[in-house]
């Protein structure tokens, strides 16, 4: 059974009667129609900075790391939470600069990252969750955090980058990372970090600010392409891996990638699996896609069961709740699983 489009998007509380665009226009009433509304939506792909580490830097290579101040944590980001219609957000803090900071300095950063966030949510716990942001370039030292920061702190999994400063995540030597993740049954939310360490020499400079719009969803489909090819989810069955950005290019060529082994004798397969049955259980996916067509066409070759929503907040992208809630395509138990359900399984939330 399908619901109206207008009515199930206004029980999201993004729309008012008369209005057909969400967001601004709904502020005022947003906030309390998510206290009506049945289900929860949710959202993986939301970041902040924590400036509490930064005086653990003075005297450091990286006293100079920036903590925008819109990026911070604040009441705010409740009220804009509010206004789109978000009731949980699952935190995370990217650009992975402590990849190149010692062990020393890379424990005390985590720790504390975790510890702020911890304190932040444990504040708010109906509306945040968040992800640990372990030392990759340690592998035996992010179990360690992420067991921690799971046992100790409430994370409900880990995020991390597409590489440590280049070195593929599929390599055996963060095996142990996995391992920890996949025993202690939380997903790794892998986030792109501008393509840094997969092109070079300029080629993502000039107009488009590529190295995010090309750059970022071609780390991620390097990044989960290089998990099936080298065997990474094969060696870890169980593990789970959120992908930001729609999954980047390759559910959008995934024919490409199913016959490589097949026709590429070079291809050197560790994967045992045709690599869209990984996108089918082990990967989980982001809704941020911008598109119905696109949106349509990412169910398609997923199903429901893998996608779901993503704002990438504070960043100013476009809402991805009507998409999901006008998708004709999609049963209602199919919105509210992309839009919650998903996450609320996967993060035991
Ligand atoms: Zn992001």
């Amino acid at each position: 059974m399908t619901i109206d489009r207008r009515a199930f998007v206004r029980q999201l509380g993004l729309l008012s009667a008369g209005l057909s665009v969400p967001g601004l226009s709904a502020l005022a009433q947003s906030g309390e129609a998510r206290q009506v509304r049945d289900f929860r939506v949710v959202d993986i792909h939301a970041h902040c900075v924590v400036p509490e580490v930064a005086p653990l830097l003075d005297g450091t290579p990286f006293s100079d790391v920036p903590f925008i101040g819109w990026q911070t944590l604040s009441e705010t980001r409740i009220d804009d939470m509010d206004a789109r219609g978000i009731d949980v957000q699952v935190l995370s803090i990217n650009r992975f600069w402590w990849y190149r900071a010692d062990e020393v300095i890379a424990e005390k950063v985590v720790r504390l990252h975790d510890q702020t966030l911890s304190k932040w949510c444990e504040s708010h716990p109906e509306r945040f969750a968040a992800l640990c942001s372990v030392a990759l370039q340690f592998p035996e030292l992010a179990a360690e955090q992420l067991e921690r920061g799971v046992t100790e702190y409430g994370m409900r999994g880990a995020s991390v980058g597409g590489s440590v400063l280049g070195e593929p995540l599929s390599s055996t030597r963060f095996d142990p990372f996995w391992a920890k993740a996949e025993a202690l049954g939380v997903p790794v939310f892998m986030h792109p970090t501008s393509a840094a360490f997969l092109m070079q020499d300029g080629a993502f400079d000039g107009s488009g600010d590529l190295g995010n719009i090309v750059g970022n969803p071609l780390e991620t489909t390097l990044f989960l392409s290089r998990l099936i090819f080298d065997g990474t989810l094969d060696r870890f069955p169980n593990l789970k891996i959120v992908a930001p950005h729609a999954g980047g290019y390759l559910p959008s060529y995934l024919g490409r990638t199913d016959v490589a082994c097949d026709v590429r004798p070079n291809a050197n397969c560790q994967n045992t699996r045709l690599p869209a049955e990984y996108l089918k259980d082990q990967i989980v996916i982001d809704s941020m896609i911008f598109s119905a067509e696109g949106l349509r066409h990412l169910v398609a070759e997923v199903g429901a069961t893998q996608v779901v929503y993503g704002s990438d907040m504070p960043f100013n992208w476009p809402d991805t709740i009507e998409l999901i809630a006008s998708a004709d395509y999609l049963s209602d138990a199919e919105k509210q699983a992309i839009l919650g359900g998903n996450l609320e399984s996967l993060l035991g939330i």
